[in-house]
């Protein structure tokens, strides 16, 4: 299976780099994209925030899944903010890091904690896009809406979530 990341605006390169290393070993290939503008009509002014589901339409499926990489902060109507958005069963996923960054909360820079939590949301949101739906095990499939939530789950898929997943004839490497 092919998974694409896609920066979308300027995105750190060595996150990208290390987020397409683990990927590829997990789904067994995985390439970066071309950078991508970030649609500007994907912009709230009010919110000072770009709504989720309006920069995910405007991405290329042109890989088995295209997991786009933005560092803005991004909502979906009805919620303050998104770590990121899928389509379930889809082809398509976004993710920000923008509050997966320590700094956000006031906290000293943390490179290796940033890289696994950009991984847990990477894996989620491609969980979703590949029929995965939410999962209440210790699993990178948990909801989780805060950081606390997701430093807690791990960045793995749970025994039950990859049955599911071989059930429909995807086999991964983890
Ligand atoms: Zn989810
Ligand atoms: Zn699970």
């Amino acid at each position: 299976m092919e998974i694409c990341l896609l920066p979308i605006g300027s995105v750190d390169r060595e996150i990208l780099d290390f987020l397409r290393d683990r990927l590829k070993n997990v789904f067994g290939d995985c390439r970066i994209l071309e950078t991508k503008e970030i649609p500007f009509s994907a912009f709230n002014t009010a919110r000072n925030q770009y709504n989720s589901t309006r920069i995910l339409i405007e991405i290329e499926p042109v890989c088995d899944v295209v997991l786009g990489v933005t560092e803005v902060d991004i909502y979906a109507d009805n919620l303050n903010f998104v770590f990121g958005e899928a389509e379930i069963d889809g082809r398509r996923a976004l993710i920000s890091l923008k509050r997966l960054r320590p700094e956000f909360y006031g906290l000293e820079p943390n490179y290796e904690l940033l890289k696994i939590r950009t991984l847990k949301e990477a894996m989620h949101e491609i969980g979703h896009v590949l029929g995965l739906l939410h999962c209440r095990n210790k699993c990178v499939m948990r909801f989780s809406n805060s950081i606390v939530e997701v430093d807690y789950k791990d960045w793995k898929y749970c025994e039950s979530c990859i049955q599911k997943l071989r059930k429909r004839g995807i086999i991964l490497n983890i």
